[in-house]
């Protein structure tokens, strides 16, 4: 199996702790094959990020370079547990912002209990804003127990779950490996993206599609496998 598009990437763009331009992720993804790439810079209201236009001026980006498609994100930072987002409010009547994944950081805000993750959760489901349910198995109070309860509000409010390669290769493994055998169970539509910070980590997908591959996963869930079936489920 092989994954065409990375919806997860960062660019050097501001204060960040991202190593690439856009124009250096676009050229590695080129030689490794994808179709697609979305730049998904942190929002704007926390330390280390772009400023609110950097997402604003976006659409000024062709949709396509050099034979990769670029889709222009934002990965949002949540606030409090009614899951508000730092997606900045449309600026010249033209909205930049494509893709919209949502991730718990912790220079942001954290679940201090069980009841704060299954809430904030629960709320960003009924969010229209949100595409993507970034690297959950990196937020406090994670457990297969509370996916049991939240999968299925996910997949009734079409919302996909990221397979996050720095939470599988780095810092959360053990949760990444539940996360991918509770999506397989509850028959989740997911995402599979690197995070990447540096251009040569886009499309890093080895080890999960192994992993994945070991454990039957159903491939057809990977809704952005290729750029056809991407845009399809998103209408972008
Ligand atoms: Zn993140
Ligand atoms: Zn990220």
């Amino acid at each position: 199996m092989k994954i065409l598009t990375d919806l997860h990437t960062h660019t050097s763009d501001g204060t960040t702790h991202a190593y690439s331009t856009l124009l250096e992720n676009i050229a590695y993804a080129k030689t490794i094959g994808l179709e697609a790439i979305a730049m998904t810079n942190h929002g704007p209201n926390v330390h280390d990020s772009p400023s609110p236009w950097h997402f604003n001026a976006m659409h000024i980006i062709p949709p396509y370079i050099d034979g990769i498609h670029i889709i222009k994100g934002i990965e949002a930072n949540v606030f409090g547990r009614h899951g508000k987002l730092d997606v900045p409010p449309v600026r010249y009547g033209v909205n930049s912002i494509e893709l919209v994944i949502a991730a718990v950081h912790d220079g942001a805000w954290e679940p201090k209990n069980n009841k704060d993750f299954l809430e904030v959760y629960k709320n960003l489901a009924n969010n229209l804003q949100v595409h993507i349910i970034g690297h959950i198995d990196r937020t406090p109070y994670f457990s297969s127990e509370n996916l049991d309860v939240l999968l299925p509000i996910f997949n009734e409010n079409n919302k996909v779950l990221e397979i996050n390669g720095f939470s599988f290769n780095v810092c959360a493994q053990d949760n990444c490996r539940t996360l991918i055998q509770k999506a397989k169970e509850y028959n989740s539509k997911v995402s599979v993206n690197s995070d990447a910070h540096f251009a040569l980590g886009i499309g890093d997908f080895d080890n999960i599609i192994n992993y994945m591959e070991e454990i039957n996963f159903n491939f057809e869930n990977v809704i952005n496998r290729d750029y056809k079936t991407l845009k399809e489920y998103f209408n972008f």
